[in-house]
């Protein structure tokens, strides 16, 4: 009888992995250090605590969260059952009571026979041991530790202060030119040039603008007080910002020959350059306020944010630096990796890391290839991105169809687009199952 399989972390992304490996078969010995020792989001000792909105977001294919966890549901999903389950109204969203949610994932488990949940903090890992790591945004400090010397210092992060990222297709190509400083290398930025004008106004918006009330701590303010969010920089003065992140110098917009009074450079987001992240452009906005003052960036008017600024504490790794398709470390003993410790963001990105590392410890152990699913697909789409972002500018990224391959046809229209991208996703993730069960 082979060893139990250790699952170290029983929120979101946890239980499902250790649903998943129950399921195949094995035995599990599932770690949650709650209610011993609580994280500073978490309040009760449920697995499976949702700690901020009861909202599991959109739950309509012609979105890509919707798609997502449509996917999750086909693949047998425990915490997509739970959440249809203990569904409350919310429109299009899928919302569920938070009690009832994590009350019925948590019997879940604890009646499963192959699933054992103790309630321990787990500092370090012995090396032989078969486990799958997936202990949060807010990992305990003596594991983070112990990741850290692991994995290296410069891998392992604990803070996220990210720029909003907008989709290419969002954006006004009659305002925008690309150009690198001085012409020198590729012309890999996308420039939104402003005239005197537009800059007042945007200035004006941004340094009025609400910001989220910060709760952050005494480590994080210093963390953060080498990355200035853009209103801070703005309120120093109105010309602050020209001289740092919005500056114009060696760039000359070909509409007009000459170098404007202020650019906001894009930097791309993935290989594909489908996304865009706004460079400098850190913030505490809160998210409605982001998506109305960034709109006044010429070129930006319509502009699309699949993810918007933040900056909070978050534990999570350079994934693709560490970890392989199969979301296992590159380091060699079976040890996977998931939910939001991997660098996906939200709560269904972090099931659908537990599911996928889940499936993959089983499949490793047997010696079978791991699933790696279509790029069509939104988990293979997500995962694709996490796994192949560029190191040096690694950041979290929630399930969006910029991810996505686009389509072979152009539909104009976004939810006859968004529609045909979900239709895609879907016949290619049965063609897998069905292939796969060969
Ligand atoms: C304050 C906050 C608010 C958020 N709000 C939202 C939101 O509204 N919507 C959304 O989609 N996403 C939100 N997120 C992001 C993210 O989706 C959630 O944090 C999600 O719960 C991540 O799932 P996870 O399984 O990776 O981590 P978690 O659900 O946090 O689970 C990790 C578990 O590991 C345990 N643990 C930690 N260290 C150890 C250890 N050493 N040993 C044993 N157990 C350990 C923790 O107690 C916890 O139960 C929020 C994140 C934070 C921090």
């Amino acid at each position: 009888m082979s060893k139990p399989i250790w699952v170290v972390g029983g929120g979101l992304a946890g239980t499902e992995a250790a649903w998943q490996v129950a399921s195949a078969g094995y035995d599990v010995v599932l770690y949650e250090m709650r209610p011993a020792r609580m994280t500073p989001a978490h309040t009760t000792a449920f697995l499976a605590e949702l700690v901020c909105s009861n909202s599991l977001k959109a739950n309509n294919l012609e979105n890509a969260a919707g798609l997502l966890k449509e996917e999750l549901r086909r693949l047998g999903s425990l915490l997509m059952a739970v959440a249809d389950e203990t569904k409350v109204p919310a429109g299009g969203a899928l919302a569920v009571d938070r009690h009832r949610f994590a009350a019925g994932v948590t019997a879940r488990l604890e009646e499963h026979p192959r699933i054992k949940v103790v309630r321990e903090e787990i500092s370090t890992i012995p090396s032989d041991q078969p486990a799958v790591v997936a202990t949060g945004p807010l990992t305990s400090p003596s594991l983070s530790a112990w990741l850290q010397k692991l994995f290296g210092e410069e891998y392992f992060y604990f803070f996220d202060a990210v720029a909003p990222i907008v989709t290419r297709e969002s954006l006004d190509f009659t305002r925008i030119f690309a150009a690198s400083r001085y012409g020198r290398g590729e012309a890999e930025y996308l420039n939104c040039p402003m005239n005197e004008e537009e800059y007042t106004l945007f200035w004006e918006n941004l340094t009025t603008a609400e910001v989220h009330q910060s709760h952050l701590g005494d480590e994080e303010k210093r963390y953060f007080e080498g990355c200035m969010p853009v209103e801070v920089l703005a309120a120093r003065g109105k010309d602050t910002l020209r001289f740092g992140p919005l500056k114009p110098v060696g760039l000359i917009d070909p509409a007009t020959g000459r170098r404007p009074y202020a650019v906001v450079q894009l930097r791309p987001e993935n290989r594909e350059k489908t996304l865009y992240n706004m460079v400098g452009f850190q913030t505490n906005l809160r998210w409605g306020e982001q998506r109305r003052v960034f709109r006044l960036i010429p070129g930006l008017a319509e502009a699309e944010f699949v993810r918007y600024g933040v900056m909070h504490r978050n534990s999570f790794i350079n994934a693709p630096r560490l970890l392989t398709a199969a979301l296992q470390w590159k380091g060699g003993w079976p040890l996977f990796l998931a939910g939001q410790l991997i660098g996906v963001e939200g709560y269904v990105e972090s099931i659908a890391a537990g599911l996928v590392a889940g499936k993959n410890i089983v499949r490793f152990l047997e010696g079978k290839p791991p699933l790696i699913f279509p790029r069509e697909t939104a988990v293979g789409a997500l995962f694709y991105h996490i796994i192949n972002a560029e190191i040096r500018h690694f950041q979290p990224m929630s399930i969006n169809f910029g991810l996505f391959p686009p389509l072979n046809v152009k539909i104009k229209e976004k939810l006859r687009k968004n529609r045909a991208l979900a239709e895609r996703a879907l016949g290619a993730l049965e063609n897998y199952l069905r292939n796969e069960g060969k």
